[in-house]
């Protein structure tokens, strides 16, 4: 006897509307994991503020000048010179934390503010890393950007930071950031305010943002009384701001770059 025969029934075919559909919703998903995904251009008049060293001016004076211009901008703290005695020509930990929540970003520049060539890998771990813990007591983010002491530089200081999940770098130099050709971790500045620094000096570097580069720029203190060699006058200060103001800058703090570089 024969048993029950299985027969075969095809589903259905796709109708017309069904794969129209199906493809939209392809070509949907492309398109929000290529937003999700790329890089934003790189508008020209990019320009990143940078300020070293936790001078109370920056607090004091620095930061409600670049809230009234709406600027962002990234303050490296390091507890090396008098930072620990010193409260009057140093800002605090509250104050720092004050520039976190004003939406300026926090940077890590070493607890000792050692020049990296000059440490052992641990020893700079250790002080990257202390820096870290005085921003988590302190309710500041785990820090992405990174300024080299006396802006000395190594390949085992990089390689540290790509592990300790560092984004950015900021190295000495003269030259605008490009993207393209630079590491990240070892970021060049554009320009570098001292005593004699001119603000024919300062719109040549604003100048050179254009064609993907990046200008990114070094400040000490906004009056720096304890190092006068990185010190720049308030008026100075002033005009450089209102430069970038009057040129339309996008003016940022170096975290913010990663929409760019993704
Ligand atoms: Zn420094």
């Amino acid at each position: 006897m024969n048993g029950p025969r299985l027969v075969y029934i095809p589903p259905p075919l796709l109708t017309m509307k069904a794969l129209t559909a199906a493809l939209s919703f392809a070509c949907l998903t492309v398109v929000l994991c290529w937003r999700a995904f790329a890089a934003e251009t790189v508008p020209d008049k990019l320009v990143v503020l940078t300020f070293d060293d936790s001078v109370v001016s920056q607090a004091n004076y620095v930061a409600p000048l670049l809230k009234k211009h709406g600027f962002g901008a990234t303050f490296f703290i390091t507890e090396g010179f008098e930072f620990l005695v010193d409260k009057k020509n140093y800002m605090t930990w509250e104050q720092i934390k004050a520039l976190h929540e004003q939406g300026f970003e926090i940077g890590n520049h070493t607890r000792k503010h050692a020049g990296v060539t000059k440490q052992m890998p641990e020893q700079l771990a250790a002080d990257v890393e202390f820096i870290e813990t005085r921003c988590a007591e302190h309710g500041v983010p785990k820090p992405v950007s990174f300024c080299y002491p006396g802006y000395a530089t190594s390949e085992g200081a990089v390689k540290l930071l790509r592990e300790r999940g560092y984004q950015f770098a900021r190295a000495g130099g003269a030259k605008a950031f490009d993207p393209t050709t630079d590491e990240p971790l070892l970021m060049p500045q554009a320009f570098d305010g001292k005593p004699e620094s001119t603000l024919e000096q300062f719109k040549a570097a604003v100048a050179q943002a254009k064609n993907g580069k990046i200008a990114v720029m070094t400040f000490h203190g906004v009056p720096d009384i304890k190092h006068p060699w990185v010190n720049t006058d308030p008026a100075k200060f002033e005009a450089y701001m209102q430069h970038l103001k009057d040129e339309g800058c996008t003016v940022i703090a170096m975290r913010d770059l990663a929409k760019y570089l993704k």
